[in-house]
């Protein structure tokens, strides 16, 4: 296995890799692309950290230079990894987070279980500010004498109405979830309010902390986590597929819109013009 992909998180600590490589060159592009599960911890594989405006290290560029993958790494059919990797997305914009060991989380194994968690999520340790911080938005309109500025008032109860809609819509996601529904086009609804959520966040804390919402380091405001806000927040947009994208789901298969047109989609890949 020969190639390389940008933008792997966690990557640098990964043991495995969930990787999406094309088999077939003569098949339609969605088709000929199989699902397989990359060893990390090879020579054919090397893992380089990227640094992120935020200054963290989260994802990374990785470089597959004859990597082997044992046959029994298939997922699915060859030539279907199209549908592994369309589930795969949509567990993910329906995953919250992660969720908190339970309390009789004691033992050894546990404790080890933990502690390796704790040390893989090191680098994604900005991912709170990511979300914009809505949390820390009326503290600080309090804190900085904003509280009964109109103007400030009026964009914190349209982040209120943003989060609060969401909130619902995540209340029914899980609903469906513990009715055993498989994820569908609602993970599409629920990444898409996240992104809006962070946006204005990030926008009411600039209006109450004015220029100075661009420093960092001693005496800025929050000790730097609203400039960590303002570089961390357009990630939201992008990781997961990009706001675009999922508007272009929600149109498609919850709106019932017509298609995208795309006229490579029958091509063989050979022939389809990359860029
Ligand atoms: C914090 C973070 C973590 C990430 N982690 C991972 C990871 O772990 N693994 C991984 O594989 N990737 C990861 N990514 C990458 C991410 O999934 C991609 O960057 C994202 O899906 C966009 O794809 P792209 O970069 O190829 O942009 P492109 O597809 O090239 O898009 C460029 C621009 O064109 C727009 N665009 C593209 N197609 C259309 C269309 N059909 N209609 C309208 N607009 C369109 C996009 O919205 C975007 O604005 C991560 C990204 C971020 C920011």
């Amino acid at each position: 296995m020969t190639g390389q992909k940008v933008w792997s998180t966690g990557a640098a600590t990964a043991d495995f890799g969930l990787l999406l490589a094309r088999t077939n060159w003569d098949a339609a592009k969605h088709r000929g692309i199989t699902a397989f599960v990359l060893p990390m911890r090879q020579p054919g594989v090397q893992v380089r950290p990227l640094r992120q405006m935020n200054g963290h290290s989260s994802f990374n560029e990785v470089f597959v230079d004859a990597a082997a993958v044992p046959a029994g790494h298939v997922i699915g059919e060859p030539g279907a990894g199209w549908t592994v990797a369309r589930a795969t997305l949509a567990h993910e914009r329906r995953l919250a987070s992660f969720p908190p060991p339970p309390a009789t989380a004691t033992g050894l194994a546990w404790q080890q279980a933990i502690a390796e968690r704790t040390a893989a999520a090191e680098p994604h340790k900005w991912y709170p500010q990511r979300a914009g911080r809505p949390d820390l938005v009326i503290p600080q309109a309090r804190s900085a004498g904003r509280s009964a500025d109109p103007i400030v008032r009026q964009e914190i109860a349209r982040l209120i109405e943003l989060s609060w809609s969401a909130r619902w819509m995540a209340d029914r996601v899980a609903a469906a979830k513990a009715a055993g529904q498989p994820p569908g086009p609602e993970g599409s609804l629920g990444k898409l309010a996240s992104s809006r959520i962070a946006q204005q966040a990030a926008r009411v804390h600039t209006l109450i902390a004015g220029t100075s919402a661009m420093l960092t380091g001693p005496g800025s405001p929050l000790g730097g986590i609203i400039a960590e806000i303002l570089v961390s927040v357009p990630g939201i947009s992008i990781a997961g597929g990009t706001d675009e994208i999922q508007r272009t789901i929600i149109a498609e298969r919850v709106l019932g819109l017509p298609r995208e047109p795309d006229a490579s989609k029958d091509l063989p890949f050979r022939q389809v013009r990359a860029g």
